[in-house]
């Protein structure tokens, strides 16, 4: 049997991933790399790249404790050839192997790289995913509107999940309207699991260090789980003390709580340490055994068999161009603040202050400050799009495009979202405690302490008026917007200019 090289990245760290379960142990090479391309290539979070690489050290070591013969390239090795194809050609040199056997990247560009490797190269469906691409090609076919709900639906009759026969768990499907309390200050949430770094972390933390402390965000303290056995445990803590209240308190946020009752999963979820139907699985055998609510478990499920597959759906389904797409025609620079540079919106300060430490936030910081924020400014999509790409240590294009081009900035037009994502600072005072202590007033909407979100809303929606004057979710806002005397308008219109103009001379706004 002719030898094969069996490619695993970075983020397929499970043992169920295609290629692995194709390869032949007694005959082929897994094929492991750290590489600079990879590392690289937008200036990654610290702790996105020691998360990486310390768990793929451990899972490259449980698969030889397992019988597998592993070729790992560690960053520093001096022969390292610096990409994923030029280590599998030296491997291929090495050993004598002729074919390689990879499961399908998450981005194009990669697949890219593999479809034209000088080396035979079967790329496999990616099947960590409930739905294959030719599912959802099938779905969306001759559809005038993508929207998530339809999809979803079909995910739950897919898996069962939360299905009495064939009609939902509790006769309704969604139970949204019911997860929108905001934060009253006093909650205690428990937060994810934290793990220490063994010795095989702190030996990549020092090498990150020495390689990309210079990147955004802070390397210490890193306390992500790195194998499959952490990932379970903290599974398990969440469901056990987050998930009853995920669901009451999703859209919520609060200046002290860095994470409230979300799962901090996405990142062990996304590099395959643990697999989307098992957490799900796990969410609804604790609402069978009475230990969360319904709106709680459906609202969690949703984000996993609904949001992510769905996204996922559209990234293959819209090609390599997405990333590029910005219908608004948004052209004005990322501001410095998203750097953390100095800024006196209490909200997107904490937002990027939590990016920085943790290489997370959770859903409704990404979507309605830092997002909300881009968007009403006016940021050219694909720095935005870059942005998250860097920051966040579940950032993969595949779920991080659709959500940054087509959720949060509607550089899409409309395929993912049948509005835009846009709010004044009244959505962010009503679910948060950021107004509190802000330098601007979040009631003041003309003036020097007239908060921004306020002035650039209708600003906004001022400047888009073509494109959104027919939309009907966004009639109540266009007549409120014209109710307003024309003095009132105009004045609201030369501060949001006046505005713009001092973020782009670099002022601190
Ligand atoms: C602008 C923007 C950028 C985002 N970038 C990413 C990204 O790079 N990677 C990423 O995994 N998610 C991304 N999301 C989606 C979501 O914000 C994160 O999945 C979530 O915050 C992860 O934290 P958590 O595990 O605590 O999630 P929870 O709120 O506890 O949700 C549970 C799980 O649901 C899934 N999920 C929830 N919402 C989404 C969604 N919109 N799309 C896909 N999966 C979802 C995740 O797997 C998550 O772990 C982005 C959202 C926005 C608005
Ligand atoms: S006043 Fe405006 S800028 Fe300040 S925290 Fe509230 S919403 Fe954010």
């Amino acid at each position: 049997m002719v030898a094969r090289l069996v490619l695993v990245l970075g983020d397929q760290l499970s043992v169920d991933v295609a290629a692995l379960r194709q390869a032949d142990k007694a005959n082929d090479t897994v094929v492991m790399a750290e590489v600079a391309d990879e590392a690289e290539y937008v200036r990654h979070h610290p702790k996105k790249i020691a998360l990486i690489f310390a768990a793929m050290r451990k899972f490259a070591a449980e698969l030889e404790t397992d019988g597998w013969r592993v070729a790992y390239s560690r960053l520093d090795d001096p022969d390292n050839a610096g990409s994923i194809v030029g280590e599998l050609l030296r491997r291929a040199e090495e050993t004598g192997a002729q074919e390689v056997l990879a499961t399908e990247p998450g981005e194009w560009r990669l697949i890219d790289k593999l479809k034209y490797a000088p080396i035979k190269t079967h790329i496999l469906n990616d099947d960590r995913f409930i739905a294959s691409h030719t599912e959802f090609e099938t779905w969306a076919e001759g559809r005038k509107s993508m929207r998530m709900e339809y999809f979803y639906r079909d995910m739950r009759r897919k898996t069962g999940l939360l299905m009495d026969g064939d009609k939902p768990e509790g006769d309704k499907w969604n139970y949204d309207h019911e997860n929108r309390k905001a934060a009253d200050g006093d909650l205690c949430a428990e937060g994810p699991l934290k793990f220490e770094p063994d010795e095989i972390t702190q030996d990549v933390l020092g090498l990150v260090e020495s390689r990309f402390g210079d990147n955004f965000g802070d390397l210490y303290p890193f306390d992500f789980a790195t194998t499959r056995k952490e990932a379970l445990q903290a599974l398990r803590h969440f469901v056990r003390h987050g998930l009853p209240s995920f669901g009451d308190y999703q859209d919520a946020m609060l200046k002290g709580d860095a994470f409230l009752y979300h799962a901090v999963l996405s990142p062990y979820i996304n590099i395959g340490l643990l697999s989307p139907l098992e957490v799900c699985e796990a969410a609804v055998k604790a609402y069978a055994d009475g230990d969360a609510p319904i709106n709680a478990t459906e609202g969690f499920i949703r984000q996993i068999i609904g949001w992510r597959e769905y996204m996922r759906g559209i990234y293959f389904q819209q090609g390599s161009a997405y990333t590029t797409r910005n219908v608004l025609k948004h052209k004005r620079d990322l501001p410095a603040l998203y750097w953390g540079g100095e800024t006196h919106m209490s909200c997107v300060g904490d937002a990027v202050a939590r990016t920085r430490a943790n290489a997370y936030a959770h859903h409704i910081q990404r979507l309605m400050l830092t997002g909300n924020f881009a968007l009403l400014a006016g940021v050219e999509p694909t720095q935005v799009h870059q942005w998250y790409l860097e920051v966040y240590a579940d950032a993969f294009e595949w779920v991080e495009a659709p959500n940054v081009i087509g959720m949060s900035q509607f550089a899409d037009g409309g395929i993912i979202a049948s509005k835009p994502y846009v709010s004044s600072g009244a959505y962010i005072n009503r679910m948060s405690d950021y107004c509190k202590g802000c330098h601007y007033s979040v009631t003041v909407k003309t003036g020097e302490k007239a908060c921004p979100f306020n002035l650039l809303y209708w600003h906004f929606l001022d400047r888009h008026r073509d494109q959104f004057k027919n939309n009907a979710r966004m009639g109540n806002m266009y007549r409120t917007w014209d109710r307003m005397d024309e003095a009132k308008r105009n004045r609201v219109l030369e501060d949001a200019d006046a505005l713009l103009k001092r973020l782009d001379a670099g002022e601190i706004i």
